[in-house]
């Protein structure tokens, strides 16, 4: 079974296969730096698992020069994270923000836990609300 997604404008769209490899959170602070927020969420795939459906030309990778393997990708017109294969060629990183149907599947882990954002909560008690809250 395949799902799919795509970048916030459009553009780009593709399709995964299920399941999964590994599906987490990352908590480094490359990732926090990539995409804003207080980690990643992160579906790993087989290289042979991911489509590209459309708009793959407007994909921009991203090798940081200073780490041996961290990368990311983007869209040139939008700026939302993209799946990226990683430097080895092994695997397929899925940022699952963008995708656009339930997997079915959540995180099993959190990862670089110790690097998390001091301002980080993960307090079940925090108010919930369905609209803005500012
Ligand atoms: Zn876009
Ligand atoms: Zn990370």
């Amino acid at each position: 079974m395949e799902i799919q997604g795509s970048c916030l404008c459009g553009a780009i769209r593709y399709a995964v296969r299920l399941p999964f490899d590994k599906f987490l959170y990352c908590h480094c602070s490359r990732c926090r730096k990539t995409t804003g927020t207080p980690h990643a969420s992160n579906a790993i795939v087989a290289p042979d698992a991911l489509r590209w459906l459309a708009g793959q030309q407007n994909v921009q990778r991203y090798d940081l020069p200073t780490a041996r393997s961290f990368s990311s990708a983007f869209c040139k017109t939008c700026g939302a994270p993209m799946p990226r294969l990683t430097r080895s060629g092994k695997r397929v990183i899925v940022p699952a923000g963008s995708l656009d149907s339930d997997p079915d599947e959540k995180p099993a882990c959190h990862a670089h836990w110790a690097s998390r954002a001091g301002w980080y909560s993960d307090d079940p008690a925090l108010p919930k609300f369905d609209g803005d809250a500012f």
